[in-house]
Parts: structure tokens; sequence; C-alpha cells
């Protein structure tokens, strides 16, 4: 199905496709014991064999395990798992999704830097930004997606960021025409919305790719982390600032969830974009329902190039406006009866938010609107659930009366 074949010229085998690399990448039977799930490694020291061992390690180059917040096997093994899924030379993982964003912006910036900002991208990433990393001479400037794309960066900057899909309205950013013009920079891109299973940005001439871990990677809402994959050099530099200085390491207990979450991504995924790519289109003939942003819908202003660069579907996460603005929105979040009311995206449940009354209830309704979110937008994350149990759900949640 998703193959990269090297064609019927070649004598070279066809690469495994996602779910058998998602399945076996990293999960090498254990030559101690056989084990066939990766055992847990949880000592935080390992042993050297005599003097000459333990300078070795230490040495330039330097192979073997020394300590765990450095590197422990568990987590290499999870590494060398989103590596292959991404399609990079090298993977890093860290303790939370923020921690990866930090570590791959503070690994690549100097005092006096700045950074290009392209379209809507996390709220604490732009509090990273504006806050910490401002204190340190860093300083941000917002470019709009139709600008980036058409090389109107402005300025000289040292890294430039995108997420895609991005929230709220899921607007796509084109990857390949934003590196195009990108020059020296570092192009960073968080795909946490995206997955690996729908994008890799690597191959479109990103730097770095960023994920939540957290979500859809992990995909059972029980693990946080993050992970950050690149050029073998590029990942080693954010590993040494982020994991081994800051000391973001993620724990071998949490590698070992989100190793296991990810070898069903591709089936967990798939199965969530269909049924999400099919609730988008019931929800745009609902009445009480004024608009859909779906990136699969040909209505959705960016859905050309979604369909360029996304492949396999279209995502999890579907976001809609009711037509009843704040008050049909909180009336809809409190009828939902299967779908979770809750943060985070990406799980096997189907999770939903209302971010006017909950996450940006702090904003003003005009702050709101120029981050393009409506009084009554919901955001919902949509899991593996039985299609019409989800619908049956909506509907009765959207309905009129009670
Ligand atoms: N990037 C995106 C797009 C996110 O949605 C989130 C969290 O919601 C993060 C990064 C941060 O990830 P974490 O919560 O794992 O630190």
């Amino acid at each position: 199905m998703n193959s990269t074949s090297s064609g019927p010229s070649s004598d070279r085998p066809p690469d495994p496709s996602f779910d058998t690399v998602a399945v076996h990448a990293g999960d090498e039977a254990d030559p101690g014991t056989g084990a066939l799930a990766p055992p847990v490694v949880l000592s935080s020291a390992f042993a050297f064999d005599d003097a000459a061992d333990a300078a070795a390690r230490f040495g330039p180059g330097g192979d073997g395990w020394i300590y765990s917040r450095w590197q422990n096997p568990t987590v290499a093994a999870l590494e060398r798992k989103t590596a292959a899924l991404e399609g990079a030379e090298a993977s890093a993982a860290f303790a939370s999704g923020m921690a990866a964003v930090h570590a791959a912006l503070g690994s690549r910036l100097r005092a006096g830097d700045e950074v290009a900002v392209v379209g809507g991208v996390y709220a604490e990433t732009l509090r990273l930004l504006r806050g910490p990393l401002a204190r340190f001479g860093v300083t941000l400037r917002a470019v709009r997606p139709e600008d980036a794309v058409e090389g109107r960066l402005g300025g000289a900057p040292r890294v430039v960021y995108l997420e895609t899909p991005a929230n709220p309205t899921l607007a796509v950013t084109d990857i390949a025409a934003v590196a195009r013009h990108k020059g020296e920079a570092c192009l960073v891109v968080d795909s946490t919305f995206a997955t690996p299973y729908h994008q890799r940005p690597l191959e479109l001439g990103a730097d770095l790719v960023v994920h939540s871990a957290t979500k859809a990677l992990s995909g059972h809402g029980d693990a946080i982390g993050g992970v950050l994959s690149g050029s073998a050099e590029l990942v080693a530099e954010a590993r040494a600032f982020g994991v081994r200085s800051c000391g973001a390491a993620m724990s071998p207990m949490t590698a070992m969830l989100i190793a296991r979450g990810a070898r069903t991504l591709g089936l967990r995924m798939a199965r969530a974009s269909t049924t999400a790519q099919i609730l988008a289109e019931r929800l745009e003939a609902h009445p009480a329902v004024a608009r859909v942003h779906y990136p699969g819908l040909a209505s959705h202003p960016d859905h050309a190039v979604a369909a360029r660069q996304m492949r396999r579907g279209f995502g999890s996460l579907v976001a809609f406006e009711l037509a009843g603005g704040q008050e049909a929105g909180a009336r809809c979040y409190d009828r939902l009866s299967l779908i979770a009311r809750a943060v985070s995206l990406g799980d096997t449940r189907s999770l939903m938010t209302h971010p006017a009354s909950t996450t940006h209830a702090s904003l003003t309704a005009e702050e709101r609107a120029a981050a393009s979110i409506g009084e009554g937008l919901m955001r919902l994350s949509v899991g593996i659930e039985d299609l019409d149990d989800l619908w049956r759900d909506l509907a009765s949640a959207l309905a009129q009366r009670s």
C-alpha cells in the first residue's frame, strides 16, 4: 500500500511498508535472552568492564552505555523506530513534546538570532519563544504562510518554524515551498497532527521534525513524551542540548509505552482518518454547523496542498464551528456522552475541546477571533471507535432540542 518500491528494473527488494516498519524497527530480539518484547532497562548506570573500557566509552566516538540521562537502551529502541518511521538518519526522544520543541530551538539559536514563525503554532511554543527564549536575546518574526511559501520570510532567520496541519483551523502549509526559500535557516516542522503515517516533512525539505509523542505516536493517552528527527548531526546537537544538558530525558517506562503504541500507528491512523473524513462530510451537511475545518474536504482552503503533501488521508482532527456561537458550543459539549470532554489528541478514544469556554477562555472574544477561534468552534480528535456510534453521539449533541 505504501512501500517506496525501487521499481521493476531494480534487483533491490522493495522497502518494507509503513506498518511493517512500525512493528519491527527498533524491536530486534534481545540478544541476551531472545525476548521478542524488548526488555525495559531501568538501570540509571551501566557497569564498565575495566578502566580501558570506561575510558573508551567516554572517549570521542565512544560506544556503550554509561548513564541513562545520556542514553538508555529502551529509549534508544524507540528512537530507532521513530527514525525509521520518519525516514530520518536519527531521532532523539525527550520527556515531553515541549522538551523536543525546546531542544530543536535551543540547539540552533544564539543570542541575537531571529525565528520566523510561519502561521499558527501551539500556544506553549509561542510562549517559549516570547518568554524564556526572548530573555536570551532571540526575536520572533510572525510570517503569514502565503508569504513564506512565496519566499517573503523577511530578515535572515536562523530558524523557520511551522506546524502543519495547525490548530485550530487545521491550516496546511506547503512544507516543500517554504523549504525552497529558507536559505541557510534550519526549517523545523511540528508534524504532531499529521503523524509520520500521513506526512514526512524531511522528504519535503525540512531539517528537523518534532512530535508531541504524547499524542498519536503513543496513541493510548497514558504517556507524555516528545521526539525529534533529522540528520545525525542535528539530532546529536539537539540531544546534547535538550537531554544531556537540560536533562529532559524520556523515562524507559515511557519509551516502552510509546514504542508499543507506535507499532499500531498505521492501523489506528488509517481507521481514525477514514472516520474523520466521513464525520467531517456529515458535519458539513448538518444544519447546526456553520463551517467545518478538515483538510480532506474540498471546501478547506488548503485542500490542494494537503492532497499533495499528506498521504493515506488527512488525519484524525476535525474542527467545526457551530452556528449558535458560544452558547451552542457549551450545550453541544455538555451533551456528549461517548466522546470525552478533554484536551489532548491522537488517543484511541475520541476527545473534544470547546476552546472558547476552556483552553482559550482567558482571551477576549476579539483576541479569540484574531486567533481564528470562533465562539462556537469545537475541536474533535477522532479515535478508533465505531463510526456510527461516534456519529450518534455527535448528532444527539448537535440536536437543537433536548
Ligand atoms: N506540539 C503540538 C502541536 C501540540 O499539540 C502539543 C501539545 O498539545 C505539543 C507540541 C506539546 O507536547 P507535550 O504536551 O507532549 O509537551
